[in-house]
């Protein structure tokens, strides 16, 4: 359990705009800043970011939280985990209350294998550095590699000593489980033995977006031609190859400076990079590249240049893959090397200065790349040449933006010496073919667009009614501004009422504070804190350790965000809605009274409807009159509201 006191210091010291951009790319907008979504796939951004308020708000999705929650969501911790994430970031030290044998069970397998994961990175490097087997084998390998120091240690690189079960022997000793041993995949474990997966091998650590070991990759040394060369952590709760890219980590604050990204394949070829200056640069590591990776890349930049060597045959294989980046709406530039060399023996060659100029003056774009190359080899042969402009074209057609694609198809008519008309319709056919298979219609002749993009439906926050999220809304925004004046108890004397002092009462004392918990919480925690001076409910609620309770508050709140829409829209109160709070409050009062009252009628007549006994008179003509008073009310509060609110 971390201290209360520690938890305000960690809440005051996280600024909710640099925590995201640990992830996302923010760019200002007025007081707030706007990037692209990391909780769902979005090639607008619609995610907002107020410092002002500390908080995140997700119009496509709704997301929505604090400096905390975003890191809950983001790295799936708990809200304790979380905290301490931040004091990590913050170098705020945790005091912790002493923690029951209970609590630390409970702590989940994620947190532990990355305990596991972040203890074997230390264990291999301190080998690396310090024993005479890490310092020959090892570092002598990254040495005869051409690798600085600064390299090697930036990377966290390190070995794993040549034994059976040199590794796992020792971390058990440090008191790790080999339940976590194994599921990290770090030990092989069967019924009669046990080893250590990557024994001999130089390691490299696979850090997530925030720094944290989740996997690693091993070079085996000798010679063994049993043994792949490169092996890697198994998929485990905490690795999912498909989403991660090797680098990012290290990579993602240049990625941001320089809005560009480059893309190789291995290790080395970053860790040369990285050594000759070029720091935005990440590896798919041996995997095809995967959609969630080229998303990955999406929250920092939209441009990604693809390193190659210069090998055709490798580069037409992955051709494809790449349609899949064009698709992501990315811009996609692609630089082969000069024959023979690869991205890591091309930068050990070659300072910053000379790489950028070199990557400058060749890259190309991928739709032209393409097709010169297909081009080259399709000389003379008409077939192929018409299979060649429809693969082109298959490119092209999968690029989101029209405009882009128009501007590509203006260069391929050029290039193909094909008029542009008739690319044109061959795209059209091509998305047409695609949209039928995705089972919606284009309009005839319509600029087409290659995916329809459907918006989650923002969810009703915590099941609530419109009334009641209403009401909490406006309470939470205006809780402190004054509604009125009345006479006080002091003859000749007035006293202010605020708009929380009013609805409160309202609610109170009619007892019709509605059961649904979240609702109940805040009204309250408002009651019982009203009276303070200092209490700030947006603040308070914003940072409520019920994650629950703050996404809510925030839910409500962040509509604001966008100019309320509600009573600009309603004809003739175009006013500011802070202008008009006296109308306004016992209006929304009453709004929610009338849903509460009908919800109470619906319970009575459902509970006349189940009184059929001979006994049940009494209690029949019981109710029937509380449903009568019920009614008198309800005609009450219509009649204040107008007939409007009649319907429902
Ligand atoms: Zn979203």
């Amino acid at each position: 359990m971390i201290e209360q006191a520690t938890i305000e210091r960690i809440l005051d010291a996280s600024e909710i705009v640099e925590v995201v951009s640990d992830f996302v790319n923010l760019k200002r907008r007025g007081v707030n800043y706007l990037g692209n979504c990391p909780f769902h796939n979005e090639k607008t951004p619609s995610f907002t970011v107020s410092p002002a308020k500390g908080i995140f708000k997700c119009f496509g999705c709704g997301k929505g939280g604090n400096a905390v929650n975003f890191i809950m969501e983001h790295e799936s911790l708990s809200y304790p985990e979380a905290l301490k994430w931040l004091a990590r970031k913050y170098h705020i030290e945790i005091v912790e209350k002493e923690e029951s044998e209970e609590e630390r069970q409970q702590k989940d397998d994620r947190e532990s294998m990355m305990i596991v994961s972040g203890f074997a990175q230390k264990y291999f490097s301190r080998f690396l550095w310090e024993e005479p087997e890490g310092r020959t084998v090892g570092l002598g390998y990254f040495r005869e590699r051409g690798f600085r120091e600064d390299i090697v240690k930036k990377f966290e690189l390190g070995f794993c000593p040549d034994g059976k079960s040199t590794f796992t022997d020792a971390a058990q000793r440090e008191g790790y489980r080999m339940e976590f041993l194994e599921k990290t995949g770090l030990t092989i474990k069967r019924d009669d033995w046990v080893r250590d997966r990557f024994s001999g091998r130089v390691m490299f650590p696979i850090h997530n977006l925030a720094g944290r070991v989740i996997a690693f990759g091993g070079r085996i040394l000798k010679h063994d031609p049993n043994a792949a060369k490169y092996l890697n952590s198994p998929e485990s709760e905490i690795y999912h190859k498909s989403r991660v890219l090797y680098g990012i980590f290290q990579a993602k604050r240049e990625i941001m400076r320089a809005d560009k990204c480059f893309l190789v394949e291995g290790y080395t070829d970053v860790l040369s990079l990285h050594q000759a200056g070029i720091e935005n640069v990440v590896a798919s590591s041996g995997t095809a590249l995967t959609p969630d990776q080229i998303r990955l890349i999406r929250r920092f930049t939209p441009n990604v240049t693809i390193l190659y060597d210069g090998d055709e045959a490798g580069i037409k294989a992955s051709l494809r893959g790449i349609d899949l980046v064009l698709e992501e709406g990315l811009n996609v530039k692609v630089l082969l090397l000069p024959g023979g060399e690869d991205p890591d023996s091309f930068a050990r060659k070659h300072n910053a200065t000379e790489l950028l100029h070199y990557i400058a003056e060749n890259e190309t774009d991928f739709i032209q790349f393409k097709t010169r190359l297909l081009l080259k080899t399709t000389e003379n042969d008409p077939v192929a040449r018409a299979k060649l402009i429809t693969d082109v074209l298959r490119s092209v057609s999968v690029i989101p933006d029209t405009i882009m694609r128009s501007v590509y198809i203006r260069e391929c008519s050029k290039l193909l010496n094909v008029d542009e008309s008739i690319l044109y319709n061959e795209v059209r056919k091509i998305l047409r073919h695609r949209s039928g298979k995705a089972g919606f219609q284009l309009p005839p002749d319509q600029p087409a667009k290659a995916k329809p993009q459907v918006a989650p439906p923002t969810p009703q926050p915590a099941g609530l009614d419109t009334e009641e999220q209403e009401l909490l809304r406006i309470l939470l925004k205006y809780c402190k501004s004054p509604l009125f004046e009345q006479e006080s108890e002091t003859p000749g004397q007035t006293e202010i009422i605020s708009v929380g002092y009013f609805i409160l009462a309202q609610l109170i004392n009619d007892d019709l504070v509605s059961d649904k918990p979240e609702f109940k919480t805040i009204i309250e925690e408002m009651a019982d804190r009203l009276e303070e001076d200092d209490f700030q409910p947006d603040r308070y609620f914003f940072h409520h350790p019920d994650a629950r309770i703050s996404r809510l508050a925030i839910d409500l709140l962040a509509e604001k965000w966008v100019e309320s829409k509600r009573w600009s829209k309603a004809g003739s109160y175009t006013e500011k809605e802070e202008d008009i709070l006296e109308w306004l409050v016992p209006k929304i009062v009453n709004e929610y009274k009338l849903r509460k009252v009908k919800y109470l009628l619906a319970d009575i007549e459902k509970q006349i409807a189940g009184l059929t006994g001979e006994d049940d008179f009494e209690k029949v003509i019981d109710a029937q009159s509380k449903y009568m008073n019920l009614k008198k009310v309800e005609k009450f509060l219509a009649d204040r509201l107008g007939n409007r609110t009649m319907i429902s």
